[in-house]
């Protein structure tokens, strides 16, 4: 097909091939990329720097009514690493098929999206549409190391209010079925360091009050309830992994030698709360399992993320009615979801506004992350056509 070689996907191949890999990414490339953006689209750019390394870029297409809430169509620039020696193609080549596939890092996560926002807006302009409302497209740094940097900082500053922004879109996932999924929350995360201390000694006694008895009752209290949220997702088909709680054991730590009774034990948790569960109850379900375990217990936090409200999919978010309209009027299904991980909209959504989490992507193997990452280049330009018509509802409300 020769629009697998036109200017939408020869645009999309160019920014793939700018490697903003991690760790220490320079964001320079891309800054330049996006500003050559902007001029071919006729449209100003603003970066943003409160710190130098970490830019955020926006480009802004004003709408007729430039007093109304706008619309953001956010993307992050950078990408996770690259093992080069498992992929079929070098992963900042941006190598097409002669089937149509393009293999690179961030052809899913999430440089596609950001340059079909780009390609939408260039048509929409091409055709002499003018839409009511502000666009802004933005291109943060750092998603992909937790947005502390990023949109994180981003949102608390003055430049994000003035943006004045009604709706974010940002990044979803790929499905491989018909259906294209679209999340409207996400879980909170929440990373516990438990330390069980004990009586130290040597190894060839029964000594009472031991780091091994208790920590092993707290890794037991853990994945007992582990045990419980995966049979609940298992027994029910409507469910996904965003809505349960998951737990995981990630690390276990301590003792200097075999024969020695060690003075403390240490196990992490990565646990994901479902957006159902009342934190303060979980907190002191936790703080119940370590006093049974035994005293001398201590409970850190690496990471504890407030409850962040889930964006509403209903009569009353004018912005879900013309979304969903558009997307009916398309033809293309929708499943809803919560987001299993975390995503620049937890950000968004922490400041009171809505968020979609969409990429238009479906009939695609879920790569992101993965060896040998790639999107077809007939998903890609469908997605365009599918950003044109439903970022000219939402805009145009
Ligand atoms: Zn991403």
């Amino acid at each position: 097909m020769s629009n697998w070689t036109g200017p939408e996907v020869n645009n999309f191949r160019k920014y793939l091939r700018i490697a903003s890999v991690h760790p220490d990414i320079n964001y320079d490339d891309c800054i330049t990329f996006l500003t050559e953006q902007a001029t071919e689209l006729g449209l100003p750019i603003k970066v943003h720097v409160d710190n130098p390394k970490k830019p955020v870029v926006i480009i802004t297409w004003e709408g007729k009514v430039p007093t109304s809430p706008s619309i953001l169509l956010n993307s992050h620039m950078d990408v996770v690493p690259v093992f080069p020696e498992s992929w079929t193609y070098p992963p900042f080549s941006a190598h097409l098929t002669e089937d149509g596939k393009i293999y690179a890092r961030g052809s899913q996560d999430m440089k596609c999206v950001a340059i079909q926002y780009i390609e939408t807006v260039r048509r929409l302009k091409k055709n002499g549409v003018r839409l009511n409302r502000t666009i802004h497209m933005c291109f943060v740094p750092d998603e992909e190391v937790g947005g502390v940097d990023g949109m994180r900082a981003f949102v608390q500053t003055e430049e994000f209010k003035k943006l004045n922004v009604g709706l974010a879109i940002d990044e979803g996932m790929a499905s491989p079925t018909d259906e294209f999924l679209l999340y409207y929350g996400e879980r909170s995360i929440w990373h516990l360091i438990i330390t069980c201390n004990g009586n130290p000694g040597h190894g060839s006694l029964i000594l009472p009050d031991t780091a091994g008895e208790k920590i092993r009752v707290v890794i037991d209290k853990f994945m007992d309830f582990r045990q419980k949220e995966k049979q609940r997702l298992e027994e029910n088909q409507n469910l996904t992994v965003g809505d349960v709680t998951t737990v995981n054991l990630t690390q276990l730590s301590g003792g200097v030698q075999t024969n020695v009774v060690p003075e403390s034990l240490t196990a992490v948790f990565d646990v994901r709360l479902a957006v159902d569960v009342n934190h303060a109850e979980f907190e002191a379900m936790v703080n119940s399992w370590c006093q049974e375990a035994g005293d001398n217990i201590k409970i850190e936090y690496e990471q504890k993320e407030d409850y962040v409200e889930i964006t509403q999919l209903n009569e009353n978010n004018a912005y879900w009615v013309a979304f969903k309209r558009a997307a009916d009027d398309l033809n293309i299904k929708l499943s809803t979801r919560i987001f299993p991980g975390g995503t620049d909209s937890r950000f968004i959504r922490g400041v009171g506004l809505p968020a979609f989490g969409f990429s238009p992507m479906n009939r695609t193997p879920v790569l992101l992350h993965d060896h040998d990452e790639y999107l077809h280049a007939d998903v890609y330009l469908k997605g365009i056509d599918i950003y044109e018509k439903l970022i000219t509802a939402v805009a145009n409300i």
